[in-house]
């Protein structure tokens, strides 16, 4: 055990963008972050080094979300390494985009293998450890196209439906083990994800804001972190769209 001072949040997809801002939120709250991302990179240490500024543990763990037996061996590791696991963000992600028609079969199962199925191994493993201690907050990222829809992300938009599914399902199953189970869906968010979205796409994207702005990742952040804290214990099985008004 190298860093046995409490609960850990886990964040997957917190090297960078809404996951880091999340995993920022958390500790400063005083909650110790596990960051899970697929690569080591300067992004990811960058993150390490401003969650560690902020006073609490922080440790970085390489896994591709989408492979269960990778999850097993990290979700053990974050386990021993720390006292238990209080909280799990599934937030890493992928987009695929393309009509139909042209969407090659690999790339619909790409999105859904990493952002579907990637939630549910991460709730597979962390349960156990929450159900054990009878408490403990997973919030899902899914989207507004989860809920809305979208042309040219039918395979994103079934993963993130997909997402809402789960999040009800756990947050009956898990209820009476005092774990709540909750998704927030973001809408536009300037990340690298949608950077390298065409200016046309964008344009037309802000239109359909009635708040008049893109996302920032921190909005999202305040959504998950009040979700994770104990003022948000008598809610679960919701899906919280943070969206400048977008889905409604
Ligand atoms: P991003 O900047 O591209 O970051 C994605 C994160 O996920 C990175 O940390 C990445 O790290 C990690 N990741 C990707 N594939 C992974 C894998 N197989 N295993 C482990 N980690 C993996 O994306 P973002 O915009 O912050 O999005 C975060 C979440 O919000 C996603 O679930 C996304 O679908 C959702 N969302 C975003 C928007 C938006 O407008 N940006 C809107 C709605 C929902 P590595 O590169 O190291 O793998």
């Amino acid at each position: 055990m190298i860093e046995a001072n409490g609960d850990v949040a886990v964040v997957t997809g917190g090297s960078r963008g809404i996951g880091k801002s999340i995993a920022v939120k958390l500790a400063s709250a005083g909650h110790n972050i596990a960051v899970v991302c697929s690569k080591a990179d300067e992004s990811l240490d960058g993150t390490v080094a401003e969650i560690k500024a902020l006073g609490v543990s922080c440790r970085a763990y390489i896994c591709d979300v989408s492979d269960f037996n990778q999850v097993k061996d990290t979700v053990k590791n974050i386990a021993s390494d720390f006292e238990s696991i209080g909280i799990l963000v599934n937030n890493a992600g992928i987009t695929r985009d393309g009509l139909v028609l042209r969407m090659k079969p690999e790339d619909f199962d790409a999105v859904i293998a990493v952002n579907l199925k990637g939630t549910f191994n991460f709730i597979h493993e962390v349960f156990p450890y929450m159900m054990k201690k009878r408490t403990g907050r997973i919030v899902n990222i899914s989207s507004v196209v989860g809920v809305m829809g979208n042309a040219g992300q039918a395979n994103y938009s079934a993963s993130k439906a997909g997402i809402i599914g789960v999040t009800k399902s756990c947050a009956r199953e898990f209820a009476s083990r005092g774990v709540t189970v909750n998704a927030v869906a973001p809408g536009y968010v300037e990340t690298a994800m949608t950077a390298v979205l065409p200016d046309k796409i964008k344009e037309q994207m802000l239109t359909a804001i009635p708040l008049g702005r893109y996302g920032r990742p921190e909005d999202i952040a305040n959504a998950v972190g009040f979700l994770c804290s104990e003022q948000a214990s008598y809610i679960t099985g919701q899906v919280l769209c943070v969206d400048g008004g977008m889905c409604m």
